[in-house]
């Protein structure tokens, strides 16, 4: 079987396309430009480059976008400065980017309808209940879009996700739950990985480890989604060994998979949240 590495660029377009139109639309329509308020602690590499790339994105679509420095040391900053951004009518979305030094005191404190990242347990729980309204976090929203671009039909596909972090593998769990498909959910505990994804159809490995999946571990055939960022003598790789490709069906590649596609997501929630906020219907995006 030849696989294919199918990278998301394509698919990256095609929603920007939709993202700009959506913006030119709300702003001829009520003369209002989706806004993003990025809050920021430290100065973590990895935190600014994807912290960068978010405000470009949302600049490129015609969106308002800003980063807020918090000081370090401070939780009470944090709590005031969200405040203001709860109250503030002209901000449509605003997310703390992780990991976050500052201790906070009273956990995340941003109103749902503004919850563009999911952060806080009130969207949590709302996009368990699939209410309307409810933001999902952005890589299983990025991660549902590029299934759907590769022709995956959620209903009656087994999958199996590996890593059950709150803002990727147990969401993206429910997500798909949600929507008809078979699931196993495997962790550092799982006793034989290799067993436990034998039959899937689509595999999702979001874990930090190179090579974690290879050519021994993965069945003829398989679907990777490769959700892993590592990085190896200083270049960027994600958990699926490059000898995966002889047995696997389709690879997503790292750089230029869903990475990507998590960034285009917090553009869709925080334009999806502008709507909403103005009494509009919440748009509907295309991955064709
Ligand atoms: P995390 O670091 O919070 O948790 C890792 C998970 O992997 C845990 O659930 C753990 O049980 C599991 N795990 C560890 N070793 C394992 C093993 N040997 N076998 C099976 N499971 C094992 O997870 P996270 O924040 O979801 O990040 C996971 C990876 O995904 C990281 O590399 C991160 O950089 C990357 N990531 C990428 C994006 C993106 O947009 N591409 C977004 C978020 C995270």
């Amino acid at each position: 079987m030849i696989s294919k590495v199918i990278a998301s660029k394509t698919l990256v377009e095609i929603l920007k396309e939709q993202a700009k139109q959506k913006v030119k639309e709300i702003n001829e329509k009520l003369g209002v430009r989706p806004a993003l308020t990025i809050l920021m602690a430290g100065n973590n590499p990895a935190s600014v480059s994807y912290v960068t790339k978010k405000i470009e994105l949302a600049k490129e679509c015609g969106m308002k976008s800003e980063i807020i420095y918090l000081n370090e040391n401070s939780s009470q900053e944090y709590d005031k400065i969200t405040t203001e951004l709860n109250n503030n009518k002209d901000i449509n979305g605003f997310m703390l980017q992780l990991p976050c030094p500052i201790e906070l005191e009273n956990g995340f404190n941003i109103n749902s309808e503004k919850d563009v990242d999911c952060l806080t347990e009130v969207t949590y729980q709302k996009m368990l209940t699939e209410k309307q309204d409810a933001f999902s976090p952005c890589t299983p929203l990025g991660i549902l879009r590029y299934l759907e671009f590769l022709g995956v039909e959620i209903s009656g596909t087994n999958f199996a996700i590996i890593g059950k972090s709150r803002l990727v593998g147990k969401p993206l769990f429910e997500l798909l739950l949600n929507s008809g498909g078979t699931v196993t959910l495997c962790h550092s505990r799982t006793k034989d990985l290799a067993k436990s994804i034998s039959t899937a159809d689509v595999v999702i490995s979001a874990v930090g480890k190179p090579n974690l999946l290879n050519q021994d571990n993965i069945q003829e055939g398989q679907i990777l989604i490769d959700v892993g960022i590592n990085k190896v003598e200083g270049k960027l790789c994600g958990d699926i060994a490059k000898d995966a490709v002889e047995k696997a069906k389709i690879i997503t590649p790292v750089p230029g998979g869903v990475g990507p596609l998590t960034v285009m997501s917090l553009i869709t929630n925080t334009i999806d949240a502008c709507y909403m906020q103005n009494g509009l219907a919440r748009p509907t995006w295309k991955v064709q």
